[in-house]
């Protein structure tokens, strides 16, 4: 899957991304988060030590995102404000929250709506 032609922090909670297809969406960083690839946050084995999904705790800043870092020409590594940065997003994998999690244009007015007040 190709590599987005554009990803932006529309406001502190909203990324949009655009792809060269045309295919175009935003999503809410908590969901950018909870897909987030890293061994612990999949549940994967880390060091022996079985580690369940679905067990993460709410810390201060978890979908608060500090940065979109380029890995060489295939992924991002996102950052966030809890000091969590072990998540590295392949552009597919990308693609695919993007395309999971779409926010409706209802939606997007809604939040747009909100954050005026
Ligand atoms: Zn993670």
């Amino acid at each position: 899957m190709s590599k987005p032609t554009s990803l932006k922090r529309t406001s502190p909670f909203l990324l949009s991304g655009s792809w060269p297809d045309g295919f175009t969406a935003s999503i809410l960083l908590s969901d950018l988060r909870d897909a987030c690839p890293c061994a612990h946050c999949t549940g994967e084995e880390i060091m022996g030590q079985q580690v369940f999904a679905g067990m993460k705790t709410l810390a201060p800043g978890m979908n608060e995102l500090r940065a979109l870092t380029p890995v060489g020409n295939y992924a991002v590594q996102a950052s966030w404000e809890d000091g969590h940065d072990s998540g590295i997003y392949t552009w597919e994998m990308l693609r695919t929250v993007f395309e999971q999690k779409k926010l409706s244009e209802e939606t997007l007015r809604e939040i747009a709506q909100r954050s005026l007040h």
